[in-house]
């Protein structure tokens, strides 16, 4: 039975879908103006690992997660530059061509994590006549207003429900909130559906207030509402998300369809780095492709899931290290089995591998506890490791731990395991003996080709005599 933390509720909980067999999952996806950070890892893998499970228990999942190319303010609120369209200036190029550049970057990055594609992968700019339709309908319902200076704001006091999701109340929002700049709202906790475009804003499109572009929450309400329904299972994103964003697409959605919006809200913890929150403005900022000429990707996706994730990840270098020390003894011991094993059938069960695995569902069970689900996946291969020590090996018991580290390991968390590379060694003797055999048939302008390109790489190549 899998229990879920829900955000709504602030408890674990049994999950119960609407649709017996079938899922639908959100997740807010990433702002395409830079390169994907450590933070991105630690989210789109959480993500990864619960859509993998809920696929593994049964379920066929649809999986939607939106990109967001235009609306996304500096700051978060409702005043300053769109962070694409000022990623364009710097860049001095178009800003569909940073979202496009930007777009395929995250993808990329996300690929050589491991991560599964979503279903569903949505953009802000497809979608923008959906927005205006739904804008119309709050307008109509007085849960929004124009006003003289054509930008459309979300009337949060009419919303009952407002702060549901993140216990704030309207009153602390006041205070804890950048709102004292002017502005034409009616009340400062509004917030923007859509936005005028002052004079220079290259993304905009026309509307019934004019000319402008959607706000950033209403996008997520749109985009799931078209693919998953009024209702539907679970709305991922990180904590960063529970308040402003998720707060408002609640409201969004709750006032557009008088539904309820979602039944299951997860959110990841972040990254710190040696302890400190990350920030592009601490000077602490990790890039995945930076982060990638360091360290080969699925070891940051075993290190990600070596704590749960609605804890912190800390990037710490010695932890790193000594989570590489695990993944290749992980590695090196699958490699092992496999050459043991090649010919054999799985038709034994071990009651001690098997208790195991049940230890390990059991913890993905409880809302995907990878950390947990790990120190099983040691002890299976500390076990294997002194089958493969005996002299007498059963070699059906390594098989079962074969299909418990494919099943577990592989397909549930998704890690990889690579073949080892042939050493310099070994290579370098298949060069030589094919040299000498070159020689040995008169091939010499070949032969020397290769002796001259092994010199130029630093290797002295002495010939043996041949006849
Ligand atoms: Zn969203």
């Amino acid at each position: 039975m899998l229990k879920i933390y829900n955000t709504l509720t602030r408890k674990k909980e049994e999950f119960k879908s609407i649709n017996e067999k079938k899922v639908g999952l959100y997740v807010c996806g990433p702002t395409v103006y830079g390169y994907p950070h450590l933070g991105h890892a630690k989210s789109y893998i959480s993500f990864d690992i619960i859509h993998r499970y809920l696929k593994y228990i049964g379920y066929d999942v649809k999986y939607v997660q939106n990109i967001t190319d235009v609306g996304h303010l500096v700051g978060d609120v409702d005043e300053g530059e769109d962070k694409i369209e000022r990623q364009a200036k710097i860049e001095q190029t178009d800003p569909v061509a940073i979202a496009y550049n930007y777009e395929n970057i995250y993808f990329e990055c996300m690929d050589k994590l491991n991560i599964e594609r979503p279903t569903i992968s949505c953009r802000a700019t497809g979608h923008i006549i959906e927005i205006i339709e739904a804008v119309k309908t709050l307008i109509e319902k007085e849960y929004a207003y124009v006003t003289d200076e054509g930008n459309v704001y979300y009337r949060v006091k009419k919303f009952k429900g407002y702060g549901k999701l993140s216990g704030r109340n309207i009153e602390e929002n006041l205070s804890g909130e950048r709102i004292e700049i002017k502005n034409d709202k009616e009340n400062p906790e509004d917030f923007a559906l859509w936005k005028h475009a002052e004079k220079g804003h290259i993304m905009k499109w026309p509307s019934p207030w004019g000319m402008g572009y959607p706000g950033w929450h209403i996008e997520c309400s749109i985009m799931s509402k078209k693919y998953l329904g009024d209702t539907f299972d679970i709305h991922g994103g990180g904590m960063d998300n529970i308040f402003p964003h998720h707060e408002c697409e609640i409201a969004q959605s709750e006032a557009l369809n008088d539904k309820p919006f979602v039944n299951y809200f997860i959110h990841n913890n972040l990254v710190t780095v040696n302890g400190q929150k990350m920030g592009k403005s601490l000077g602490n900022f990790i890039t995945l492709p930076d982060l990638f000429k360091e360290y080969n990707p699925k070891i940051i996706r075993f290190y990600v899931l070596l704590t749960h994730y609605r804890r912190p990840t800390d990037f710490d270098k010695e932890k790193i290290n000594e989570a590489i020390k695990n993944y290749e003894k992980i590695e090196k011991t699958y490699y092992k089995i496999k050459k043991e094993t090649i010919n054999i059938e799985n038709n034994k069960e071990y009651d001690d591998i098997k208790e195991l695995k049940n230890n390990f569902i059991e913890a993905m069970n409880d809302d995907f506890n990878t950390a947990l689900a790990i120190s099983y996946l040691y002890e299976v291969v500390k076990i294997a490791n002194t089958e493969l020590n005996n002299n007498e090996k059963d070699k059906y018991k390594l098989k079962y731990i074969e299909a418990f580290i494919e099943e577990c390991a592989m397909k549930i968390l998704g890690l990889k395991f690579e073949e080892e590379a042939k050493t310099d060694e070994e290579l370098l003797n298949f060069v030589l003996d094919l040299r000498n055999e070159l020689r040995n048939n008169k091939n010499y302008e070949l032969s020397d080709k290769i002796r001259d390109e092994l010199t130029k790489l630093g290797y002295e190549v002495n010939d043996r005599k041949t006849n």
